[in-house]
């Protein structure tokens, strides 16, 4: 408490100054607080003087006090508007200078803030009530720019603490004047904006009405935005018929279910009853909240575009089908020579599908890169032209063939003048080409023809005087063609009437053809020819010249008349020969001709003779004659051996000797006829005699030999057995004498007739001599041979020859042996048979033995 007291003792001065200053900031007294703080400050307190204040003084204090705390610029101006005090915010605020407090003199605020006190003046003429306050906005010019004020000025009701006049306070509003300022510049931009831009904006609020409506969209809707204003505008505007889809729309936009930047397009219809087709770009309006509160959409009106659009796409759509349909191939290529489309024509023309083309560079439709590369040459320069290219030039197949066409290269360009793409029409002609050629090749072939044939051709005008003649005629004629030119062709007859009657026959008729007239050469001599010759006429019909061709032919004309000669020998000696010929068609088998020998032969006259065919008078099958005709050539003969059946039915043998002829350019077939019946029939009987006997018609002994030596060679190269039997009359020689001769022949005759039914076709049966026989039998062992033997035996048995009255019997001896490898000739096995025989004749006859 000492060290305190010392303390404070020790510190008074300074405590006092502390306590003043304390009082002075909280308005207190000394006494109040030595009074709180009795044992440190009532001894110095008591010391010290108390402050003494008038009341006025200290409210002057207070609002001075006050005054200067404040953060707003204030002002205490006087009635007549000098500056009376200004607190630290005002200082600041308005650069009135630091030392602005220690200057006491008032000075006029028009001389300190002359912006102020344009404002003050404003305030000032009206009357004012005490205590009323008058408020507006300055701008004020500093140094670092303008600033914006909102300036209170009011006047004290009294004067107060020593002041009379005005406060005024400063507010600072330059922000919200800028902000405001920008703002109100927003707006007006976009007002302006609004209305000059093309596109209808309208707003509406959830409940559809229209909040806000630009001038275009007043102006195209016909509509005064106050028409507008208000109103729902699906009712106003959108036709009956699409309310409820728009509704719906717009249902979905609010409920939030579809996008927030949307796109619609409706009709809407405006007030002269025009329906026009807008497109809307709508964007909803939302509150701090987020809630839609409306939308705002921005139209365009796009009727006369999608019309466009429509007829452009039907345009398109046009000429899409006429280039699909298009027999003609087509290529559209991109500016810079891609494929980028084909119709159906090029996928045919070059055997690839519109994809395939399309992926394809265009130089692998052509030959190789130097005709490419020509093909972009050519192209372009049409096309730097203005013109469009037109040239030949041959593409490749896919299958890598290559073919002659026809191009058309044309540029699109669009609107703009830029290139959009190229049209290349390709058209195939080797068809054209190769009828270029055949053309080319024909003329070709005419001038050589007209230079080269034999036939001569000539072409005079109506008066008769040659115009034109090839070599040949010069040739005919023994002239030099400079010589025939301009010479009248009536030179060059012989017959002075020939030529008045050809002339005549022309005129009349217009052409003669095959016309045999003389022709005089030059040296004097005359040739035959056959000439054709017509009039030449032009296009209105009229003939303008004669033109015409003729060939020599004198050395034809003297051939034919040997050949008449010829002729009359031929049928001299085809009539009056004795012979019979007949002359015919080979291809048709038609008797073209007959002679009267022929007549005679077959029955028929000469002239039914000319309508019938050999088939009618051949008696042989096909067959036969295709048989005939085979063994004639094997034979070397010159003749077939035919038989041909005459008129009565009788079939006579014939020697056809037939030989190729042609006879008047055709080719014949000239065939001589004999008749070899008779010969034939000799020949044949002749032939029977010499190998069959007499009596019984069977193998007489030679011919028994012949084939059974024959037999024997084949036995033993085929290695087959071969059985021989040798039968012998058993006392034959008493029948004879008891019933005669003739019934001995009668028995010899019923035994061959029984052997011959009873053996094989094969086998070969014969009579050796009197009571004698024999048979071979091909194919035949020992065993059945025997078995044969004894089958034959027993037929003569049971055999009876009836004569007059009497019965005749007899029986056969029978020697049967087979081939055997050391046989050597067919004598040798008919030995062995007969020893056989013999000793059947020794054991008892009418038996069988074998040997
Ligand atoms: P076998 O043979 O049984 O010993 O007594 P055979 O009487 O038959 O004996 P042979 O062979 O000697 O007699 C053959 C007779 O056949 C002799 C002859 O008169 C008779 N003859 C021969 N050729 C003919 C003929 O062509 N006709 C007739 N009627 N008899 C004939
Ligand atoms: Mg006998
Ligand atoms: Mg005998």
């Amino acid at each position: 408490m000492d060290r305190l007291k010392t303390y404070i003792a020790e510190n008074e001065e300074w405590l006092k100054e502390c306590i003043l200053a304390y009082v002075k900031k909280h308005g207190s007294t000394p006494d109040a607080i030595a009074e709180e703080w009795p044992d440190f400050f009532s001894g110095i307190v008591g010391t010290m003087p108390s402050p003494v204040h008038s009341d006025q003084e200290q409210r002057k204090e207070d609002v001075l006090r006050l005054f200067q705390s404040l953060d707003t610029p204030a002002l205490i101006l006087s009635d007549s508007f000098e500056i009376s005090a200004a607190n630290k915010a005002a200082i600041n605020t308005l650069s009135l200078g630091d030392d602005f407090l220690a200057t006491s003199a008032s000075m006029a605020v028009a001389d300190l803030v002359p912006w102020l006190a344009d404002c003050v003046q404003e305030f000032f003429p009206g009357e004012r009530d005490v205590g009323s306050v008058c408020r507006m906005d300055v701008a004020a010019p500093m140094i670092y720019g303008e600033k914006y004020f909102s300036v209170s000025v009011s006047k004290f009701s009294e004067v107060v603490a020593g002041f009379s006049g005005y406060i005024l306070t400063l507010e600072d509003i330059s922000f919200r004047v800028e902000t405001e300022k920008q703002l109100s510049r927003e707006r007006n931009r976009v007002a302006h904006y609004l209305d000059v831009v093309g596109s209808i904006i309208l707003a509406q609020d959830a409940s559809g009405a229209i909040t806000m409506v630009n001038r275009t969209g007043s102006e195209h809707l016909g509509y005064a935005e106050n028409e507008l204003l208000g109103q729902n505008w699906i009712d106003l505007m959108v036709p009956v018929e699409q309310r409820d889809e728009v509704r719906d729309y717009f249902y979905m936009i609010f409920s939030g279910q579809t996008e927030i930047d949307d796109e619609y397009t409706n009709y809407v219809v405006a007030k002269d009853g025009r329906h026009r087709l807008v497109h809307w770009q709508n964007r909803v309006l939302t509150n701090e909240g987020g809630n839609v509160i409306g939308v705002l959409s921005s139209g365009m009106d796009v009727t006369e575009k999608r019309a466009m659009e429509e007829a452009l796409s039907e345009k398109e759509l046009w000429l899409r089908n006429t280039f699909v349909a298009l027999g003609e191939t087509v290529l559209i290529l991109t500016p810079d020579w891609n494929v980028l489309d084909a119709n159906p024509a090029a996928e045919i023309l070059f055997g690839m599908t519109n994809e395939e083309l399309s992926e394809l560079s265009l130089l692998e439709l052509h030959v190789d890169r130097p005709h490419y590369a020509e093909f972009l040459v050519k192209s372009q320069a049409a096309f730097d032209k203005g013109e469009k290219a037109q040239f030949e030039m041959a593409l490749r197949r896919s299958d890598g063939t290559l073919f002659p066409a026809d191009h058309s290269v044309s540029l699109i360009l669009g609107d703009d003048g830029l290139a959009l793409g190229i049209v290349n029409v390709i058209r195939d002609i080797s068809a054209r080409k190769k009828a270029e050629q055949v053309l080319q090749e024909s003329e070709e072939k005419f001038r050589r023809i007209f230079e080269s044939i034999e036939e001569g051709y000539m072409v005079t005008d109506l008066a008769g005087d040659v115009q034109m003649v090839n070599p040949a005629t010069c040739r005919l004629l023994g002239y030099e063609e400079s010589d025939l030119l301009g010479k009248s062709i009536d030179s060059l007859y012989s017959i002075k009437d020939e030529r008045m009657h050809l002339r005549r026959q022309l005129v009349e008729k217009g052409a003669i053809r095959g016309v045999q007239v003389q022709a005089r050469r030059k040296d004097g001599s005359s040739i035959v020819v056959e000439a054709n010759t017509h009039l030449i006429r032009n296009e209105s019909g009229n003939a303008v010249a004669m033109e015409g061709t003729f060939r020599d032919i004198t050395d034809r004309i003297e051939a034919e008349g040997i050949l008449k000669e010829r002729e009359k020998q031929y049928r001299a000696f085809f009539e009056n020969n004795h012979a019979i010929m007949l002359l015919v068609d080979p291809r048709t088998e038609r008797i073209i001709d007959a002679n009267p020998a022929a007549s005679d032969f077959y029955g028929y006259s000469v002239d039914d003779m000319r309508d019938m065919t050999m088939g009618s008078i051949n008696a042989l099958t096909q067959d036969e004659i295709f048989r005939e005709m085979q063994l004639s050539r094997q034979e070397g003969r010159s003749y077939f051996i035919m038989k041909h059946i005459l008129v009565n039915g009788d079939i006579r043998d014939v020697e056809v000797y037939s030989g190729p002829i042609m006879v008047q350019g055709k080719q014949r077939l000239y065939s001589v006829i004999h008749d070899v019946t008779q010969r034939i029939r000799l020949e044949q009987k002749m032939k029977r005699l010499a190998t069959t006997d007499g009596l019984t018609g069977v193998n007489n002994r030679h011919n028994f030999f012949v084939l059974g030596s024959r037999e024997l060679v084949r036995a033993k190269r085929y290695k087959n057995p071969l059985a021989v039997l040798m039968l012998d009359i058993d006392y034959f020689k008493s029948i004879n004498d008891t019933h005669g001769h003739q019934t001995g022949d009668l028995v010899l005759r019923m035994l061959a007739a029984a052997s011959t039914t009873t053996l094989r076709e094969t086998d070969i049966f014969g009579r050796l001599g009197g009571e004698e026989f024999a048979v071979i039998l091909p194919e035949t062992g020992l065993q059945e041979g025997l078995e044969a033997a004894e089958r034959l035996r027993e037929v003569y048995a049971g055999l009876e020859a009836r004569v007059e009255e009497s019965v005749v019997t007899f029986t056969v001896s029978i020697g049967t042996t087979v081939v055997r490898t050391s046989d050597r000739t067919i004598e040798e096995v008919l030995n062995r048979a007969d020893e056989a025989l013999y000793k059947a004749k020794r054991m008892g006859r009418n038996r069988v033995e074998r040997g």
